[in-house]
């Protein structure tokens, strides 16, 4: 089968023939259709120090992705070939304290698909059984093919009560993007956007943030008089990875006000703990995605009508995967997805 490997310990990926995976007995096999570019990905792809350390090569790579069964294993008896399905990217390993508690995201031990274990970018992609969600039938199989960060926008937006709050996001990502129309879909009042990328803050405009401010033209202190705020903002939602916007953040909050932190800093950064105490504000790291609630948050919101899909910007053929990598890097993107149908 076809398949975006890391063949060499070097910057790039390559298209190759690789053999289709096998399955065992708790596993099901997946013809895949749409699989969309994820900033690790572009870090495996520019084999930065992280990618170094942790990819194995060489390997196929990818994880957020749509398919098609077409094969299960002798254990599997709830999953059928025909089932449009994607995958959780995070393997558990079902016996810790937190897997056997239900609790499987806290998991210690978590293997990531197209990380630690073969990927997605592939025509076939075996997973075990515990690790697939299937979709409703009519879904938009290339709004599928996102569930994976768009569970990071949703575990991370719906980490608090949101009905009436007002929100800052630090971040117009894809993933930051995405949270907008999901604290809009769950009553949020303003919802403030930062990040210095125009065409993102154009993106962000266009669903449904209330202002999307440059943090090079204007404070978070002048959003507030502008939009009328006297106390601060209620929730944050990290998204930026950058520990300027992190400050930033927690100098704005309102007495009591929560963060949930998803943006992964390149370095640590120090953080005002005074503020933290003193506001007596709450900090949630996010990793991953709740399994299965956020899964099954994702799917009854767009039954209930949240639209994702403008973030969905450019699509190419597998084949063209160079042009999708080279248009995720000049930053110029919402989500990137290629097309593995023909
Ligand atoms: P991205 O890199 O596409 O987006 C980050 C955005 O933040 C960029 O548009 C950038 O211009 C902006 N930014 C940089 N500095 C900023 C600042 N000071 N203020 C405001 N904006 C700033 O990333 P993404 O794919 O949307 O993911 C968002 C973050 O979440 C990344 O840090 C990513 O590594 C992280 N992530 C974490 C998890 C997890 O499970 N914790 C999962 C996926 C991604
Ligand atoms: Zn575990």
């Amino acid at each position: 089968m076809k398949a975006l490997v890391k063949a060499k310990a070097e910057r790039g990926l390559w298209l190759e023939d690789i053999p289709e995976p096998t399955i065992g007995i708790n596993d099901v096999l997946i013809r895949v259709r749409y699989t969309g570019i994820c900033g690790t990905d572009v870090h495996i792809y520019q084999w930065d120090e992280w990618a170094q350390k942790t990819i194995p090569v060489p390997m196929a790579i990818g994880h957020e992705f749509v398919g098609e069964i077409v094969k299960v294993g002798s254990n599997v008896n709830d999953f059928f070939p025909g089932d449009i399905v994607s995958g959780e990217g995070h393997v558990v390993c079902g016996r810790c304290r937190n897997c056997l508690a239900g609790r499987r995201h806290l998991c210690a031990h978590t293997l990531g698909v197209g990380v630690n274990r073969p990927g997605a970018f592939a025509e076939y992609i075996a997973l075990p059984m515990t690790n697939i969600w299937r979709h409703h039938p009519g879904i938009d199989q290339e709004v599928a093919a996102i569930f994976d960060p768009f569970g990071n926008a949703v575990h991370t937006a719906l980490s608090f009560p949101i009905l009436g709050e007002d929100v800052l996001i630090t971040g117009a990502g894809p993933i930051g993007i995405m949270a907008i129309p999901v604290v809009r879909h769950a009553g949020a009042r303003h919802v403030v956007v930062t990040d210095m990328n125009p065409y993102r803050l154009d993106l962000a405009r266009r669903m449904g943030a209330t202002l999307a401010v440059s943090p090079k033209d204007t404070t978070l202190g002048e959003v507030q008089k502008q939009l009328g705020m006297t106390e601060g903002f209620d929730v944050g939602l990290e998204m930026s990875g950058s520990p300027q916007a992190l400050a930033d953040m927690i100098a704005n909050m309102s007495h009591g006000g929560k963060i949930a932190i998803l943006g992964i800093p390149a370095t640590p950064g120090p953080l005002d703990m005074r503020a933290i105490i003193f506001n007596m504000l709450t900090l949630k790291g996010i990793y991953g995605r709740e399994m299965y609630e956020t899964w099954y948050k994702m799917s009854v919101m767009l039954e209930s009508g949240v639209d994702i899909k403008p973030i969905i910007t450019h699509r190419f053929a597998y084949n063209d995967f160079e042009q999708g990598f080279a248009a995720m890097m000049s930053g110029n993107t919402g989500k990137v997805v290629l097309d593995w149908t023909s």
